[in-house]
């Protein structure tokens, strides 16, 4: 069973009487472990396509079946619960709560979590967290009081606070200096290779998509490039 499996996706805004169809049949399988980059031009589709994977929008038509279930035939409380569980999602603005502290972020996605735990619990897991991105030091700073590489760390932390088995990272360095960068980078490298977290990566750098195993290319709203489509061309 793929973990992730899109079948002949598309996805059309409607902007007053005008369609603009940005997907238009994406088809994509993505295995267990797996660290996939995305990359294409701006305006391409990449965002798009996350927020598809991240069941943080609809497919206009195709099927999208994540750990064997066929998302679109979930209620909205049933696809949120499996978001939750299963997904971590990473933003290139961080999309931290300003006046929150990097403790108080990182604990956020636990007030809807299924597992009932006690606020000291609640705040050892976040701790221990934040302590593994490298901010021990930094529990108690707010938003404001860190710097643009602390605060995608506790971006980081906090999408893994559900221990999500996918990572959804949208152009997560972009607007990180070089250095901070790599950091953030090798970050993702040892959550995809020692805790077996499959990671999904925007970016238009090709420095970045070196990282990953795979790289897959989006234009014109299709897949191209992928060896996976063209395997998958051959099977049938
Ligand atoms: P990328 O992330 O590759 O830069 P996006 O997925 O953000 O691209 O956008 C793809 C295209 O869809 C762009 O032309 C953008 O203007 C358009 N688009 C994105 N979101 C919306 C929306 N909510 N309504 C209408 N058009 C949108
Ligand atoms: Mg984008």
């Amino acid at each position: 069973m793929e973990l992730i499996e899109l079948k002949d996706i598309c996805r059309t805004y409607h902007l007053g009487e005008v369609a603009v169809p940005v997907l238009r049949g994406i088809s994509l399988n993505v295995a267990s472990g797996e660290l996939v980059a995305l990359m294409g031009a701006s305006g391409s589709g990449k965002s798009t396509l996350m927020n598809l994977l991240g069941c943080l929008d609809h497919p206009t038509s195709g099927e999208y079946w994540l750990e064997g279930q066929e998302i679109s035939r979930l209620t909205a409380k049933e696809r949120a619960r499996l978001r939750n569980r299963t997904i971590g999602f990473v933003f290139q603005s961080f999309n931290l709560l300003p006046r929150t502290t990097a403790l108080e972020n990182v604990m956020m996605p636990l007030t809807y979590s299924k597992e009932n735990l006690t606020e000291q619990q609640k705040k050892m897991r976040a701790t221990e967290l934040l302590r593994k991105v490298g901010l021990a030091d930094r529990i108690n700073h707010q938003q404001s009081q860190l710097s643009g590489g602390e605060q995608q760390r506790v971006a980081i932390a906090r999408a893994l606070v559900n221990h999500p088995r996918i990572l959804l990272a949208d152009e997560p360095t972009g607007n990180l200096d070089s250095h901070t960068s790599e950091e953030i980078l090798q970050m993702f490298q040892h959550l995809n290779s020692v805790d077996g977290i499959t990671i999904i990566l925007v970016t238009h750098d090709p420095a970045v998509a070196q990282w990953a195993q795979r790289t897959i290319r989006i234009k014109d709203g299709l897949l191209e490039d992928s060896p996976e489509v063209s395997h998958m061309a051959d099977v049938s």
